[in-house]
């Protein structure tokens, strides 16, 4: 049994991010990856632009430079991996954290590695920043299952000529839409609210609202897909109207939300809106001695904390956990 301090479940920017923190106070944290370091970013649309500046997404106080007004994917991989590697920051990579379980001196984790070898680990304190990359929100409707149908975006080449449905009205639905469209794929965007979400990046909205406009991109606000269909798929309007639409590939960017099951299983409450128990000014959950970093601890709608707030866990974290010692 590996004996650790404090043992850190993820090795996104905030999960680095606490982890640089706590290095910076004396205490050496290991962080246990299930994949490799910053892999949600790694798996984003590849040529995507942040909506940050780059300097809200910094960590360990290490000035992020970019060329352009906003970083690209691949310019935040190098920036974070360069951090991570010179700060020294202890990542077990492609290793899953299975199981959390509470004792009365701390904690016992289970793992796994890639190779199959299940290893244990016993420390005093545990942070969980694990994201919610993992866990897409489900629409519930039927065909969702599909192969056809997809959470993730990659990039729109396979979709050149093809009748693509995008559900959802986020920036990722939009910067899709724009990225498909230019690669010749027919597209609609099916948003069930009945205007533009507000949170569109501003610099965008215009390009998207004129295309929309010219007929390149069908927009059907007040709208939901209510089944997903091999060649069609099926959309009802607010007013109950019901129209099949021809359809090849199905992109649902509904967005995402922490895996409740993995918290509950460590005893941590979930709230009747579906999100963890914590306490906002030392981000420790419910159960002495686990914490919270980054958007796991996310309540409404995954959508208030970004890279931007959850890279400051850390220290709420490190203040709390160093006082308690
Ligand atoms: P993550 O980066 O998701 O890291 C969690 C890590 O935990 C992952 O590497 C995962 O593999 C690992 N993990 C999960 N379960 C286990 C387990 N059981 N055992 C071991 N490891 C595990 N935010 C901004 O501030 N600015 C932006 O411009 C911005 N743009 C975005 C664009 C897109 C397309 C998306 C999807 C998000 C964007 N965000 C942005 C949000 C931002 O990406 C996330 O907020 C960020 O990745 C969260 O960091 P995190 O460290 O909390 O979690």
């Amino acid at each position: 049994l590996q004996q650790e301090q404090v043992i850190i479940i993820g090795a996104g920017p905030c999960g680095l991010a606490a982890a640089i923190e706590l290095r910076a106070r004396g205490v050496d944290a290991l962080i246990i990856e299930k994949e490799n370091l910053v892999h949600s970013i790694s798996r984003y649309p590849t040529y995507m632009s942040f909506f940050s500046t780059p300097e809200v997404l910094e960590i360990g106080g290490v000035p992020f430079t970019t060329a352009h007004e906003k970083p690209t994917r691949l310019e935040a991989l190098n920036y974070y991996r360069t951090v991570a590697l010179r700060a020294g920051v202890r990542i077990r990579a492609y290793e899953k954290v299975e199981a959390v379980v509470k004792q009365p001196d701390g904690f016992t984790l289970s793992t796994r590695t890639r190779h199959g070898e299940e290893r244990a680990y016993r420390c005093g304190s545990v942070v969980v920043a694990t994201g919610y990359f993992d866990h897409p929100n489900r629409i519930g409707i039927p065909g969702e299952d599909l192969p056809k149908v997809s959470h993730f975006f990659r990039e729109a080449h396979p979709y050149t000529g093809m009748d693509v449905a995008i559900i959802g009205g986020s920036n990722s639905a939009i910067d899709a839409a724009l990225e498909l469209e230019r690669a010749g794929a027919k597209v609609t965007v099916v948003y069930r609210k009945p205007d533009y979400s507000p949170s569109i990046k501003p610099w965008v909205l215009p390009g998207f609202d004129s295309l929309v406009r010219k007929e390149r991109i069908r927009m059907l606000f007040h709208s939901r897909v209510t089944e997903i269909r091999a060649a069609s798929v099926v959309v009802r309007s607010e007013s109950g109207e019901t129209s099949e639409l021809p359809n090849d590939f199905v992109l649902a960017l509904t967005g995402f939300h922490p895996d409740r099951d993995f918290l509950r299983s460590m005893g941590v409450t979930i709230e009747p809106e579906g999100y963890p128990s914590f306490h906002s000014d030392t981000m420790e959950s419910n159960v002495p001695g686990l914490y919270l970093a980054g958007v796991v601890a996310s309540r409404h709608e995954a959508n208030e904390i970004f890279i931007e707030t959850g890279r400051f866990h850390g220290v709420k974290i490190a203040d709390h956990l160093l006082g308690r010692a």
